[in-house]
């Protein structure tokens, strides 16, 4: 039997996965986390000092304070029945990364001891030769270390096999160069926080400290595991280079509004759990738009420790599907013809005096504070919209970017009405002969209308790539399987140059002899005139608004080689160098990791596409065509007139048809590969495997194959269908 009908049949066997009652949130809360509470148990006043400044302030700990902080982990841990340890990072390749070493060691006379030394806690040397590194770490040398991240808390990993502690770390080269998402996005996030200060200190010297916030919202479907293992393409590519859509897929919209199926729920419920437990705030899950569908979320965090815990919720997803049967599908596309998954991620920038900056205040100042984030940010992503754009770039994405149920590759921003309406007052308003009566009226008229305006009044544009929601910006580009670090680190440093250039301009007015309130609202006023043409209020998924941006001349770059040329214009690098997030030959380095990335993404995809069709799908098409042959030579045969087998030899015709083009299309595919392969420069290539493969045969041989599957019959085709795994469960 195959195991497609294998798959089935356990199915129905159904074996559910027992979860124990959900235990109280709270008191599990962080258990898993040695945060700077149990850090007050476990260590010495002055070690706890010293770890407490290094994450307030940034403060280096010094070597002993290192050896005190490590055995205060390490007891923690061993209470805690962990024998292993592992230095946690995020490299290129996308997912997280670890090497368990274990506490236990040999003295110089043999006896066993197990330690955790501060040296073993700072830093690490991974062999980092097979991650990527972009041509910044020759092979041979094979060196890149981990170093500890102090900001971001130890915890402990109890899913699989035994517990391990790990130690979130940043992975930089030998000469310093970052290799992983983690090291540029915490200097985009310094970098933010020094310029969002100085803007701040305008209307308030208080504020000392901007933190920048991230709430994402994951998408992914659930698949029953004996399914997914019938598939190879899911298996080697997370999505499904084959399958004819279903006879009912997302159109009565039933599965959105429907109870959660009760083999997910439990699922749900385990991995949230085992979320809470390592400190992760979970608070929303709920069933999305397409069938097997969901989405989690949970309370907005700053921006480092809500990227370590996305990172860490997938990893633990996956991991806790497969103690039910199941798979997570964080492919951004897994399925043709319904919808794809993002990775919301909310964003906005909270003060160490408990102001969010993008959320409207009470007062005439705290509004002009608003008003002055809220249009650098539209500024910012006028500005360097591709840089956006490059940061969300990557192979699975484009299956989902400007499909017609996600937002498109053009990235504009949605205000709602009544900003925009401000806006305009504000343009309109503000004039060069504007005198205090007007200045004071103007700011009146901001402060009555602009409290009004609470979440629900922003209206939900669902098509919008960065939206405004009452009181934070929703950038929705970002792909489901993504590191929102990429983002992230783009969207921070984009905003962080912006703010910069800001104070420049109105300090350059306040110079000329300008009223500080004035020389600001001016400014506002002259960005607002600057980057008008990046807001767009109506349905990005429209054909109209293609044609529009066309015309405003908003970049529409449909595929990820060409968008990841952003990266490396000499605008990308004089912004990311001088906000010291990157330097040139890390920007390099990375353009070319992310171009290998996609090139080996689509590499594989052609090649499980070439191997299905020739290994499964085309022997169950020529078994069913040899049936059809033979029944027709035996009506024949049997003296039947032509018109008794008519039906037969259409279906012949059709079967025989689709088979040859397929095996016709998949031979040129293969040879469109060899052509490409031979290329030297990564980018020539990266473009070639996008317009040469991926452009020119996929869809095309996907084509007929999904027309075989529709022909043959239903027991000879050995790849679970789409309502199988949609539906099944
Ligand atoms: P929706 O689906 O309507 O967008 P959700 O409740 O699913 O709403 O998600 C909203 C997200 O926004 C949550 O993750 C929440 O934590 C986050 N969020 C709310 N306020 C902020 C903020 N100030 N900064 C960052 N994220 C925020
Ligand atoms: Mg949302």
């Amino acid at each position: 039997m195959s195991l497609r009908f294998n798959a089935i049949n356990n199915l129905a066997n159904g074996a559910e996965t027992k979860v124990d009652a959900s235990p109280k949130i709270t008191g599990i809360f962080g258990s898993n986390v040695f945060s700077l509470k149990t850090a007050r148990e476990f260590l010495s006043d002055e070690a706890y000092k010293s770890l407490q400044s290094s994450i307030k302030a940034s403060q280096k700990i010094d070597r002993a304070m290192a050896n005190q902080i490590a055995n205060g982990i390490r007891a923690w841990a061993e209470s805690r029945g962990v024998s292993h340890f592992t230095h946690w990072f995020q490299p290129l390749t996308g997912t997280t990364a670890e090497k368990h070493d274990s506490f236990f060691t040999l003295k110089g006379d043999g006896t066993p001891i197990e330690q955790f030394e501060g040296d073993a806690l700072v830093q690490q040397e991974p062999d980092a030769s097979s991650f990527p590194s972009g041509g910044l770490r020759a092979t041979f040398e094979a060196r890149g270390y981990t170093a500890w991240d102090p900001s971001s808390p130890p915890f402990i990993m109890e899913i699989g096999n035994g517990k391990t502690l790990c130690i979130p770390t940043i992975f930089v080269s030998y000469t310093g160069e970052s290799l992983d998402y983690k090291a540029p996005l915490l200097k985009a996030l310094d970098a933010l926080n020094k310029a969002a200060v100085d803007v701040c200190n305008y209307f308030d010297k208080n504020v000392t400290r901007v933190t920048p916030t991230l709430g994402w919202e994951q998408e992914y479907f659930v698949i029953d595991e004996s399914l997914f293992n019938a598939r190879p393409d899911l298996i080697m590519t997370g999505r499904t280079v084959y399958g004819h859509s279903s006879a009912k897929n997302q159109q009565l919209e039933d599965h959105y509004f429907g109870s959660i199926p009760e083999r997910v729920y439990a699922y749900m419920r385990d991995f949230e759990t085992e979320s809470y437990k390592l400190g992760i705030p979970l608070r929303t899950r709920h069933n999305e738009v397409a069938p097997a569908q969901f989405e989690c979320a949970p309370i907005f965090e700053e921006v480092s420790v809500a990227v370590d815990h996305n990172s860490l919720l997938m990893d633990v997803m996956e991991r806790v599907a497969r103690r039910h049967n199941l798979r997570v599908l964080l492919h951004e596309k897994p399925f043709a013809g319904i919808n794809g998954s993002g990775k919301h991620n909310n964003w906005s920038m909270a003060t160490d005096t408990g102001v969010n900056l993008l959320a409207p205040g009470k007062t005439p100042k705290t509004n002009l504070m608003f008003l002055a984030f809220f249009v650098n940010t539209i500024k910012a992503v006028h500005d360097y919209s591709d840089i956006l754009r490059a940061s969300i770039a990557s192979a699975p994405n484009d299956h989902r970017l400007g499909a017609n149920e996600a937002p498109p590759a053009i990235i504009s921003v949605f205000i709602g009405d009544y900003l925009t309406k401000v806006l305009k007052a504000i343009k309109e308003r503000v004039t060069e002969k504007m005198d205090e009566t007007d200045e004071s009226m103007l700011k009146i008229d901001i402060h009555r209308s602009i409290p009004e305006l609470l979440m629900d009044n922003t209206d939900r544009n669902r098509t919008s790539p960065f939206a405004f929601t009452g009181n934070k910006f929703e950038f929705r580009a970002v792909g489901s399987s993504a590191n929102c670090a990429h983002a992230m680190t783009a969207l921070n440093t984009i905003m962080a140059q912006t703010l910069k250039q800001f104070k420049k301009d109105v300090d350059g007015l306040i110079e000329k002899g300008e009223k500080k309130e004035i020389a600001i609202m001016h400014t506002i006023r002259e960005y607002i005139v600057a980057s008008e043409k990046v807001l767009f209020e109506g349905d990005g998924y429209s054909e109209a608004w293609a044609q529009e941006a066309e015309k405003r001349g908003l970049p529409n770059v449909k595929t990820t080689p060409l968008a990841l040329d952003a990266m490396v214009t000499e605008k990308a690098k004089s912004l990311f160098e001088s906000n010291h997030v990157y330097n040139h030959s890390e920007l390099e380095a990375r353009h070319e990791i992310e171009l290998e990335k996609y090139i080996k993404k689509v590499q594989i995809e052609s090649r499980i596409m070439g191997e299905l069709a020739t290994s499964h799908v085309l022997p169950a098409a020529i078994r069913y065509q040899n049936l059809l042959a033979n029944n027709i030579r035996g009506l024949k045969e049997a003296g039947l007139k032509d018109e008794s087998y008519a039906n037969q030899k259409q279906i012949l015709e059709k079967i025989s048809e689709h088979i040859s083009k397929t095996s016709d299309l998949v031979e040129k595919m293969i040879e469109a590969r060899k052509i490409c392969n031979n290329m030297s420069d990564t980018r020539t290539k990266a473009i070639a495997y996008q317009s040469q493969v991926k452009d020119s045969y996929f869809d095309d041989i996907r084509y007929h194959v999904d027309k075989l599957e529709l022909l043959v019959d239903d027991r000879e085709w050995y790849l679970p269908k789409y309502r199988e795994m949609l539906f099944l469960r």
